[in-house]
């Protein structure tokens, strides 16, 4: 265990380092990041609050003096956290030890961390934390947005940011988790996933399993959802492509557990296209799966994003993408025109649109979805829903519905909201409707 200065009575951590340099490397980060945060680090056993043993997997003799020190600091102290090569099979542990507090794998330094937290809590103090438990949010104090993975493992011709971001890294669960408990703990009513591909979420971590609430989790979108349910807030899922596994989600959406809506870029309606854009999952029979999810899930909200005007896009082909929008009959929109990004595939191939005829599908394809909306949006007036209110303006409120993510999605006028709170959660009557928006009134006034 590393010497440490004993000059504060702040929570004591020892650490156990075995294995190679690079184990090293790593728990010097581990150690760093617990002094910044104000633990006390201790060489013994018995003068630590909880210890860390960070494991070495990689032959067998290492694996087994691996298991034999956590035996060690079991016996000794009690509150043991695994983390390091071992830790990316937490059944070889646990099967062993399954009184340890939790287990995370190799170069998990901030995972170790929050593991920390968890079980040994230091006391906010204001004097020494520049931030508040959670991190600073940029976000009004009642929505967050809960980044769980950076990096994509797609190449899409017209996107750089694999380049820009690399590979798929996801956050493992339980830190996610974490995150997501300080921030509803902190009063935020709505917690909004994002990834640059949330379904894609613990592919790069071979869905690894973590520790939440005393339980195993593992580190996939079933799993992420399912947790984040528990927590009383909003739960808003974006990004999320059509792979078969996004049909499990539907079922949590239907109860209640998470809201139902699903932001699905889906780019195009055409396959010869999306073939070009080296779409994920770009061969799905997406009318279908929407058909299965609304029958499953009548409340679903359906939100996406698409390209017009991308090279080579035919007069056929973008009415095929208006068919397309017509059949799906999707709730909210956004659409761009194709435009090249330095350094994107897209621009080395053929048949680039002129601007006036992207301007003119443009146009056109905004036609036909604020039909859509408009009609989709009448079918709500008249009943009764749950709102979350962003802002207050004299007399009204502005919120937005279950159906509505900010910045992006419509608003829902209060009329007679004058009196409420921002981040409150009340239910109005949907008086009238336009394009994009709806209006109400509180349920409780009479109507
Ligand atoms: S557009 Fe494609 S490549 Fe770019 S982040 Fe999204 S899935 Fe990844």
């Amino acid at each position: 265990m590393p010497e440490a200065p004993n000059n504060t009575d702040a929570p004591t951590v020892g650490l156990v380092s075995l294995g190679c340099p690079k184990a090293l490397v790593d728990s010097e980060d581990i150690v760093s990041r617990l002094r910044a945060s104000g633990y006390r680090l201790v060489p013994n056993y018995d003068q630590a609050d909880l210890v860390v043993v960070n494991t070495c997997g990689f032959i067998d003799a290492a694996k087994a003096e691996s298991l034999e020190t956590i035996g060690e600091a079991l016996a000794e102290n009690g509150k043991v956290l695994v983390t390091g090569c071992m830790g990316a099979k937490p059944e070889q542990i646990t099967a062993i030890h399954p009184k340890v507090l939790g287990v995370t794998g190799p170069h998990q330094a901030e995972a170790v961390v929050a593991s920390v937290h968890q079980h040994l809590p230091r006391p906010h103090d204001p004097r020494l934390d520049l931030v508040p438990p959670g991190g600073l949010k940029l976000t009004p104090r009642h929505y967050a947005y809960l980044k769980i993975s950076e990096g994509c493992n797609h190449k899409c011709s017209f996107c750089i940011i694999p380049d820009l971001r690399g590979k798929l890294r996801s956050r493992p669960l339980g830190m996610v988790l974490r995150e997501a408990e300080q921030l509803v703990e902190r009063g935020v009513q709505e917690l909004l996933v994002i990834s640059q591909d949330t379904s894609a979420y613990g592919v790069d971590l071979g869905y690894q399993a973590d520790f939440w609430r005393e339980r195993e989790v593992e580190t996939r979108l079933y799993d992420l959802a399912a947790a984040l349910g528990e927590l009383g807030a909003w739960v808003r899922l974006h990004y999320v492509y059509p792979y078969p596994h996004v049909d499990r989600i539907i079922p949590l959406m239907a109860e209640g557990r998470i809201l139902p809506y699903l932001d699905i870029p889906f780019q195009h309606g055409s396959q010869r296209i999306l073939k070009t854009m080296r779409r994920p999952a770009a061969a799905e029979n997406t009318l279908k799966r929407i058909e299965a999810w609304r029958a499953e899930c009548p409340d679903l909200t359906l939100r996406s994003t698409f390209i017009v005007g991308f090279p080579g896009e035919t007069e056929t082909e973008f009415c095929e993408l208006l068919d397309w929008l017509r059949a799906a009959q999707l709730d909210r929109v956004g659409c761009f025109q194709y435009s090249p990004v330095d350094g994107a595939r897209a621009n080395a191939l053929e048949g680039h649109v002129p601007d006036e005829i992207k301007q003119e599908r443009w146009e056109r394809f905004m036609a036909v979805q604020a039909d859509i909306s408009a009609a989709r949006l009448k079918r709500r007036v008249g009943g009764t829903e749950w709102v979350l209110v962003d802002e207050v303006d004299d007399d009204h409120a502005i919120a937005r519905s279950r159906s509505d993510a900010p910045e992006i999605d419509g608003q829902v006028i209060i009329s007679d909201g004058g009196q409420l709170e921002p981040g409150s959660r009340i239910q109005v009557r949907i008086t009238g409707s336009d394009h994009y928006d709806l209006f109400g009134q509180m349920l409780d006034r009479g109507n």
